[in-house]
């Protein structure tokens, strides 16, 4: 089971800010940015590589919910970024699929 199975299941503590039927958000706890918050869906899916064809609606709930959570602590209108990393090249270190909300500073593009 991955960690963050563990946090969906409540076996390991986590800050929660967003909660639904299909998704769970939590605060990131190393912050690269004063908003930084994971979203996951609660039905484990390792990575976006990993997912089925039929999932596209799991992706969406993720999305929206981290929207959601965005306009709520007032940073969608000066912006945000939402990541999703995948394996080693894509610097995945949590094999279960997550959304990275990253807000309040402005972002900049760097590569590598
Ligand atoms: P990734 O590198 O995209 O797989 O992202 C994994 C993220 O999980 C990293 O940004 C870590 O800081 C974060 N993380 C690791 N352990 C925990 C935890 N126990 N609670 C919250 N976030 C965590």
């Amino acid at each position: 089971m991955t960690l963050f199975a563990k946090i969906i299941n409540r076996e390991i503590p986590a800050q929660i800010v967003f909660e639904d039927e299909h998704v769970l958000g939590f605060k990131d706890i190393n912050p690269q940015a004063p908003v930084h918050v994971l979203f996951v869906p609660k039905l484990a899916v390792a990575n976006t590589d990993a997912l089925g064809d039929d999932q596209a609606e799991l992706v969406g709930r993720v999305v929206l919910a981290a929207r959601a959570y965005a306009r709520q602590v007032g940073i969608a209108e000066s912006g945000y970024r939402m990541v999703m990393n995948t394996n080693g090249d894509g610097g995945q270190t949590v094999f279960h699929l997550h959304l990275h909300l990253l807000g309040g500073r402005p972002m900049h593009w760097r590569p590598g």
